[in-house]
Parts: C-alpha cells; structure tokens; sequence
C-alpha cells in the first residue's frame, strides 16, 4: 500500500512572535536548550523575573511555546523541546536539539537555514531511522504518520506524541492496526518534509528578499 497525498487541510501554523519568540529560537538552536528566566530578563533589560515572566506568559498564550506549569520555565518552543524526545537533531555546526515530533525535525533546516541530521526510532519496531537534509534517508521507505487536526488542537499535545516516523509503510500499518483509535494518515517523506518546511520556514527568518 502506498502512502497518501498530504491531506490539503492539515493546518499546523505556529504563530510568529516578537522578539522573545525569536530570542528564545535563537537560544534553543545556539545551546540546545530553552533561555531561562533570567537571561530573558537580561536579554531584554527587564528590571524584575515578574516582568519577564509576563512577557514569555503572553508568548505561551499565542501559543508559540508552553512552560512548565510549576516554575514556568519553557519546555517547548516548535519546533523545539527542552527534554530529551526520541527525536535527535544535530544542528550543521551547533548543538544536539530534541524535535517534538517528526515535522518539527524536517522542518528544522528550513527554519534555520542550516543542514541538520536527524536521528530517530521507527514507532513501530524501534529500528534507527536517519536522514540528512532532504535527500538522504535511511531505511529507503521511511514514512510519517501525522493524525488528523481538529479545530483548536494543541500541536504539542494532541498532535505531537504520534507524529512519529516509520521504517515503512508495512510498519505503520502494523503499528495502527495495534492503536485502530488513531486516526490520520501516513505521509512520503518528501511530503513530510514538505509540510515541515512550510511550517517552519518562515518562522524564524521572514523570506523578505526573494
Ligand atoms: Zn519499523
């Protein structure tokens, strides 16, 4: 069986804050790791943590990021996240990050206009699925299973968790004849990459000079 045209209503789109948006990107893609509290408040001259606070709290109510709900650090920043996820990325030149899902991995070197290698877990047998770029991947029939959207679904938490890669689409066929509840479809890994980058590209760095 063959995979599927990505579905045209997908609509993942992650809103494109300010500043902070991009500091805290730019931050994830220097250290692998989310700015603290702290370094926002110097990074942005603000006098006290409270006012940083309320700066990234209105961040995570667009819903560009989520914050640990105890001590509101920032866990997640798409297509980034602070804890280890079975998705590794290694930046050309940079850090290890973790992806929060199989998009968000693809989506990385458009984002940031660098080569990455992304290393991951097929979810249905485990075996290690690599690939470069765009061009090459390993297994040969690595696919992805994206679920479907629904109005007001959250990325991180309703999406994200079984937006894995496959080593095949024999292997995602299994693995959603063990999970009948999940509904969604599986994508080429070309148009995987595809929604990724559309996604992602302009997040970070607006396309402004053609
Ligand atoms: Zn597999």
């Amino acid at each position: 069986m063959t995979e599927q045209e990505p579905n045209a209503d997908v609509a993942i789109t992650i809103p494109r804050g300010g500043g902070l948006h991009q500091f805290v990107l730019e931050t994830f893609a220097a250290t692998g790791h989310s700015p603290t509290m702290d370094q926002i408040r110097e990074r942005f001259s603000v006098e006290t943590l409270e006012e940083a606070d309320a700066m990234v709290a209105e961040l995570e109510r667009a819903g560009s990021i989520h914050r640990n709900p105890g001590d509101g650090a920032i866990t997640h920043a798409y297509p980034f996240s602070n804890e280890p996820t079975s998705h590794r990325v290694r930046l050309a030149g940079g850090p290890e990050v973790f992806a929060m899902c199989a998009i968000d991995a693809l989506g990385m070197p458009f984002m940031l206009r660098r080569d990455v290698d992304i290393a991951s877990a097929c979810a249905g047998c485990g075996v290690e699925v690599r690939g470069g770029r765009v061009g090459a991947h390993a297994p040969s029939d690595v696919t992805v299973w994206l679920g479907d959207t629904s109005e007001g679904c959250v990325a991180a938490t309703d999406l994200c968790p079984d937006l894995n890669f496959f080593c095949s689409p024999a292997c995602r066929e299994g693995w959603n004849r063990t999970h009948p509840e999940k509904r969604g479809e599986g994508l080429r890994l070309e148009d995987a990459v595809s929604q990724g980058r559309r996604v992602f590209e302009d997040l970070l760095y607006a396309n402004d000079d053609g």
